[in-house]
């Protein structure tokens, strides 16, 4: 078997659905719509095909002269002459998941199956987009948990330390002990020293853990800048709560990383690690380290499908990240092109689609945009 082509199929806007402001980028505006953009496509001679999130023009390009021609089931090593031949520049994770699912739609068994997965849905946790106010993130926190979700992850992003406090002071009080609570700073965002919205200090990130700890929070994401290594790992020894981090890291700093043990719980993102192998990766590197794992993703549509076959077959993955901040912000808006999506049962947990690879479709009425 061989594959014949890579291309990127152009999905149609169905809905235009609206505008949020993400937390963690203060005066940006995220669009949300069902259907756009694209997925990448990887075609056999046998006329199989598997399909990952969009990749841009020069990774297809490269993707074309490096994978036609070659047999896909040798995911790994595909994955190793990709990255060679992209100069380790990043971009190629919709190609990686589009290889991975092609190879279990080969095999004819859900992706996760074929990674070795014995649980077919994973519990999730609605991550929040917007900052809010504490009585609106209260009663946000409330309907989610209507919905199903046992965990949600607040942003903290307010001015001051006091006023972050106060959302999370107000969704505990909504939701009691029946939810587990997470919280993101976000200080990992830029690659150097500038980024929009609060700074924190040292002090203030260790003033906030131990708040944090006080309130029952599980972990406090992203404290400190993305290279502070050696600053996280202080701050981890000088407080309770569980620090956690990752999600903008490339594969090559996770062994480096780890080394340094600035984080109790990593948090590896497909996207950002050159995709599913490269996740596969970062969770052996990580419990090697005896660090935990509980993987990034700020995706909405295959990459978090891709996230979900990923934790299924990782038992030592807590939660699946779902970015969900309805109405705007609703997870199904990411799902909404695919037949077969995964769907939200009444414990909070996404379940699994039976299908082989990913176990969805694209749906055919959404074919035909111009991405
Ligand atoms: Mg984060």
């Amino acid at each position: 078997m061989k594959i014949t082509e890579v291309r990127l199929v152009p999905l149609r806007v169905v809905r235009e659905v609206g505008m949020l402001e993400p937390a963690w980028e203060p005066g940006a505006s995220l669009h949300v719509a069902q259907g756009g953009g694209a997925v990448v496509e990887i075609v056999t001679d046998e006329g199989l095909r598997g399909i990952g999130p969009a990749a841009k023009g020069r990774v297809l390009e490269v993707a074309q002269a490096t994978l036609v021609g070659q047999d896909p089931r040798c995911v790994e090593d595909l994955f190793e002459r990709m990255r060679f031949a992209m100069r380790n520049q990043g971009g190629m994770s919709g190609v990686d998941i589009a290889l991975w699912d092609l190879r279990a739609r080969i095999e004819g068994v859900p992706l996760f199956t074929m990674c070795g997965g014995g649980r077919d849905r994973v519990p999730a946790y609605a991550s929040m987009i917007r900052l809010g106010d504490p009585r609106e993130r209260a009663a946000m926190a409330r309907a989610v948990r209507q919905q199903g979700f046992r965990a949600i992850k607040l942003r903290l992003h307010a001015a001051t330390m006091r006023e972050d406090l106060a959302i999370v002071e107000a969704v505990r009080a909504a939701v009691g002990q029946g939810m587990t609570i997470l919280c993101d700073a976000n200080q990992a965002q830029s690659q150097g020293q500038w980024q929009p919205g609060v700074r924190w200090d040292f002090a203030r990130a260790k003033a906030t853990a131990v708040e944090l700890e006080l309130l029952g929070v599980a972990w406090l994401e992203e404290p400190l800048p993305r290279y502070a290594f050696s600053d996280l790992r202080r701050l981890r020894d000088e407080v309770a709560i569980a620090i956690a981090g990752g999600e903008n890291l490339r594969l090559q700093d996770y062994a480096p990383m780890l080394a340094m043990g600035p984080y109790d719980i990593v948090q590896p993102d497909a996207m950002v690690v050159d995709g599913l192998t490269g996740l596969r990766r970062a969770f052996a590197l990580a419990r090697n380290a005896g660090a935990r794992i509980a993987p990034h993703h700020g995706g909405r549509g295959l990459g978090t499908i891709a996230h979900l076959h990923a934790c299924a077959a990782a038992p030592d993955v807590p939660w699946v990240e779902v970015l969900h901040d309805p109405p705007v912000g609703d997870f199904s808006h990411g799902f909404a092109p695919f037949f077969d999506a995964p769907r939200l049962d009444e414990d909070g947990c996404l379940v699994l689609p039976r299908g082989p690879g990913l176990g969805v479709q694209v749906d055919p009425g959404v074919l035909g945009g111009t991405a």
